[in-house]
């Protein structure tokens, strides 16, 4: 793949590694055309902890003062009985120590930043077959869990997908009312295999998030109203978050992607599409933007060997992220009663720097600084 001023690349998918990609990219001196499956950009989404290496890709983007405007102030984590009442909490002190200087948003806000400063076209509503590469020097396939240009080229999802055994279902709504009572911090309910919580965001908006066990991978046709059937029984603020989940909701099941070799001749996979590392790892849009950074780097360097330089650097601080988070379904979806009071012993201690530094080394995957180089 020589570089060329002509030198053409196509970018599919206009998520989090997808625009980061490109941004680095055109920096570069590539032409880009992104081209996003939805039929315009996805704002709002699900509130991500934002640290670790992608913050640092953020810095080096400029974009860091554009995202702390957008950050909500999550002060803490609180978990709830089925009447509101406080179970336990992580101070403040020990989030703090968890974020560990990194800030909490929506992932919409991620993307729209990053797009802001994004020159190159992104083209909405697109569907995209292997003919369509034939135009570019470079495809990246930046497409996500479900990636098509995965399926396209490497074959079917079910030979790299490994279903962790939950499904999921995030959105944000606008009540001022509840917003106020909830406050900015994230208050959770959980029950045996299914968790359901919620925060408020900044001026009456907030953010949902639902977490529940499934032995089935299969999707139900009817998001809602899996929900409505799943959560139904629950307290606490659950009949209001049920009656406002819009019709456009993010729903999917929780799944890692895991594949040997990421590239196959000028097609390479960045993000979730050759890695995710699933909501109970978290580091997922961090690693997506870290992802992104390398391959242009990688591809700045020397078009030769780019791919399997950039897979090297890549590969196994996924790999670690992933073995972390499969170890954290039972912190995040706590299978017994008994495990939910461990889960809540462990926050009532937070307070005690021993119990910060335990819980910190337990929710936070050891991905190492200097993988920005
Ligand atoms: C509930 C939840 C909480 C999370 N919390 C955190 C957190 O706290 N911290 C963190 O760092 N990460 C977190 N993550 C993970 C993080 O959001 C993802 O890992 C990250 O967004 C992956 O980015 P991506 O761009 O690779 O994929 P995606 O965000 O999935 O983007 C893929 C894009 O490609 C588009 N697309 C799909 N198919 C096609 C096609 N055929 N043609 C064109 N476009 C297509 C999609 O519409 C989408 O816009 C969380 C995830 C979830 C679900």
């Amino acid at each position: 793949m020589p570089k060329s001023s002509a030198q053409r690349a196509l970018v599919v998918g206009a998520g989090i590694a997808g625009l980061t990609t490109a941004w680095w990219l055109e920096r570069a001196g590539w032409e880009v055309l992104v081209v996003e499956k939805a039929p315009s950009f996805r704002a709002g989404g699900y509130m991500i902890d934002f640290f670790g290496p992608g913050h640092e890709v953020a810095r080096r983007m400029g974009l860091l003062p554009a995202l702390e405007a957008r950050m909500a102030p999550i002060s803490a984590v609180t978990s709830v009985d089925s009447r509101g009442r406080k179970r336990a909490e992580i101070s403040a002190e020990a989030y703090e120590a968890v974020a560990d200087g990194g800030i909490s948003l929506l992932r919409g806000d991620l993307a729209d930043v990053i797009r802001a400063d994004l020159r190159s076209p992104i083209r909405y509503g697109a569907t995209i077959s292997v003919s369509d590469f034939d135009d570019f020097d470079l495809v990246v396939g930046a497409d996500g869990v479900h990636s098509k240009v995965r399926e396209l080229v490497f074959g079917p999802s079910s030979r790299f997908v490994r279903y962790l055994g939950h499904h999921t279902a995030a959105f944000s709504f606008n009540d001022a009312e509840l917003s106020a009572r909830i406050g900015y911090r994230y208050q959770m309910l959980t029950v045996p295999h299914r968790m359901i919580g919620c925060y408020a965001v900044r001026d009456g908006a907030m953010a949902a998030l639902m977490l529940y066990r499934a032995d089935s991978q299969a999707l139900p046709v009817d998001a809602r109203a899996a929900l409505r059937e799943r959560f139904g029984d629950l307290g606490w603020v659950t009949p209001e978050l049920l009656s406002v989940v819009p019709e456009e909701i993010y729903y999917d099941e929780v799944s890692q992607v895991d594949m040997p070799v990421w590239h196959r001749g000028k097609v390479v996979l960045v993000g979730d599409a050759c890695g995710a590392v699933s909501l109970f790892a978290g580091h997922g849009a961090s690693l997506a933007m870290t992802g992104a950074f390398v391959l242009a780097e990688e591809l700045a360097a020397s078009t030769d060997g780019a791919f399997e330089r950039y897979q090297a650097r890549m590969k196994p601080v996924v790999l670690d992220t992933q073995s972390f988070g499969r170890k954290f379904i039972g912190w995040m979806a706590p299978p017994s009663a008994w495990r939910i009071t461990v889960r809540d012993m462990a926050f009532r201690l937070s307070g005690l720097p021993v119990v910060r530094k335990l819980i910190r080394g337990s929710v936070t995957p050891a991905v190492p600084a200097g993988i920005v180089g």
